[in-house]
């Protein structure tokens, strides 16, 4: 659902845009009127983000953002196409499922750092360069894995704790430029990276869904977030990592049969 068009006049980067939660926040923020610059590494699935946009504002970049000269590239196509930035959404990431500690190995290790958090920071300093000052919005995607600990997922948890505490600490940097950085925690969200775990792995189930008080979530539960988030109603919330995950973190629901 949304509310009008809160957006309009503002310019916007969402990364990782070709499906799941960036596709759904990137055609959200479009819908309430923000020129969005969408982001990914799949074409096809990005122009089909496109098709679907609402307005002629929507603008699409094929870019790996874990290729070091990728976000100041796509920094200013948005600022160039669009006269500035005001909204950055770092939602990209890959799914880690190297194990733990004692099974992942250095590149599982190296390659889940660099994508999910180096790239964020990356992008997040890019984007200061431009961030409308006052009033500029950074949202980055961690994960309930990165505020608690969960079996066989080492490199994932610390890359998203990593985010998380990125977006504490650059809200101390950025709250005095009125620039907001927070960070939205999702719990089990049905996009292309979960489809499969959630429909065939029987421990996924009973480990994170079957204990999610209100079961499984859809992307547009965090895009609504998100766009909280980069309204002026987000105004004094700042360093913020918010669960939006149906309840699991903050529960030990368990279903009685
Ligand atoms: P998704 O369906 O896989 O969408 C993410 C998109 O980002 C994909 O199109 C992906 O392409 C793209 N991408 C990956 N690496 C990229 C790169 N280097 N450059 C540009 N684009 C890249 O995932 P999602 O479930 O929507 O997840 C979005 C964010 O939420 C991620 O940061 C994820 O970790 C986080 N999250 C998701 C859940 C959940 O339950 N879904 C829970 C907690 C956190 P490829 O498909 O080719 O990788």
């Amino acid at each position: 659902m949304s509310s009008g068009r809160r957006f309009a006049g503002k310019s916007a980067i969402v990364t990782g845009a070709a499906g799941g939660i960036g596709r759904a926040t990137a055609l959200r923020l479009a819908g309430e009127g923000a020129s969005v610059l969408a982001v990914d590494i799949k074409k096809a699935e990005l122009s089909e983000t496109a098709s679907m946009a609402y307005g002629s504002n929507f603008r699409t970049m094929v870019a790996d953002v874990a290729d070091r000269a990728a976000p100041e590239r796509i920094v200013s196509k948005a600022v160039s196409a669009h006269g500035g930035l005001d909204l950055l959404v770092n939602n990209a990431g890959i799914s880690g499922r190297g194990g733990g500690a004692a099974q992942a190995g250095d590149e599982e290790w190296d390659g889940v750092i660099d994508m999910n958090v180096s790239s964020v920071f990356r992008m997040s300093r890019a984007g200061l360069k431009h961030l409308t000052s006052p009033g500029g919005k950074i949202v980055q995607i961690s994960s309930v894995f990165g505020l608690i600990g969960f079996p066989d997922s080492a490199a994932y948890a610390a890359a998203k704790a990593g985010v998380a505490q990125l977006t504490r600490q650059m809200a101390a940097d950025c709250g005095p430029l009125g620039i907001n950085v927070n960070a939205i925690a999702p719990g089990v969200i049905e996009t292309p990276m979960t489809a499969e775990r959630i429909h065939n792995d029987a421990w996924y189930n009973e480990a994170m869904i079957k204990n999610t008080p209100m079961g499984v979530g859809q992307p547009d539960d965090i895009a609504g977030v998100v766009a909280f988030l980069c309204s002026a109603d987000a105004r004094y919330i700042n360093g913020q990592v918010i669960a939006v995950d149906g309840g699991w973190l903050a529960t030990r629901y368990w279903p009685r049969d």
